[in-house]
């Protein structure tokens, strides 16, 4: 079977008040690749998935998404379809429900106000507690979202996703708020979510750590610059060593 490129960047280039934040990135990713987006602090890795959820416009350079231009602005709702996302702060909307959360997923193309409060058809009920009997969580389908706990809410997140079925699911930094045992048990559904269905997932990371043992390849930027883009298991000790060093920085400052 052929591959499919779902990500292809050439010569991506974002600039803020003459400062750069992505600088010429050139890489393409596949259908079913996961991908763990790494590097420093102020590296780009946020502005480089808004860029991937058209959320921020690239200054230079080229950007397909699923086989669509970005550029191309009235693709935007095809592509609101194909692409998820998933954050540290899950934006979820805490006073309602979480059944009303899961649909949310559902209705990619509907306005955001009329897919919280749809009416609940007892067809897509059923959707909801498939996906929440999925992340294991059935029994808080009809709880208020706030009330759950960071690890729950990000199921909640999962949930949602299950109903969107996007293409591409881009996080950013989807575990940083959690504590390790909770952290683990999101990326083990994540990716087990992806690999399921046979998604494409590009995920920022804090964590190297994480980053090996849960991902197929590693993208780390730093300066906005490509530092390195490896399969897993060829990324050394010494090349993380040098994308976290401060060396640099220590030396302008003495
Ligand atoms: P990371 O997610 O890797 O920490 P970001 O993508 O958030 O990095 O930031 C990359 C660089 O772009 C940083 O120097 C940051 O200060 C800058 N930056 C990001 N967003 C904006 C913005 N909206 N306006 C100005 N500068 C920004
Ligand atoms: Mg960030």
């Amino acid at each position: 079977m052929s591959s499919q490129i779902m990500i292809e960047a050439k010569n991506l280039s974002k600039f803020y008040e003459g400062k750069i934040a992505l600088s010429s990135l050139s890489f393409s990713i596949e259908r079913g690749e996961m991908v763990a987006l790494i590097g420093p602090s102020g590296a780009g890795k946020t502005t480089l998935l808004n860029t991937f959820a058209t959320l921020v416009k690239p200054d230079e350079g080229e950007l397909n998404i699923a086989g669509i231009p970005v550029n191309q602005l009235n693709k935007r709702k095809s592509l609101a379809k194909k692409v998820g996302m998933i954050r540290q702060q899950f934006d979820l909307v805490g006073q309602l429900p979480v059944i009303h959360n899961v649909l949310a997923g559902r209705l990619a193309d509907w306005g955001f106000f009329k897919s919280l409060w749809s009416l609940i058809i007892p067809q897509e009920r059923q959707a909801a507690y498939q996906a929440l009997e999925k992340v294991g969580l059935t029994e808080k389908i009809t709880e208020q979202t706030s009330k759950l706990s960071g690890g729950e809410q990000q199921r909640v997140a999962l949930a949602r996703l299950l109903l969107q079925k996007p293409e591409i699911i881009l996080a950013d930094e989807p575990v940083a708020s959690l504590d390790p045992a909770r952290a683990e048990d999101i990326l083990f559904m994540l990716t087990e979510l992806v690999r399921e269905k046979d998604q494409t997932l590009v995920t920022s990371l804090h964590s190297v750590e994480y980053a090996r043992k849960y991902f197929t390849r590693i993208i780390a930027i730093k300066n906005g610059k490509l530092f390195f883009d490896l399969p897993v298991h060829e990324v050394t000790d010494s090349l993380l060593g040098n994308l976290y060093s401060i060396k640099e920085l220590e030396r302008h400052e003495s």
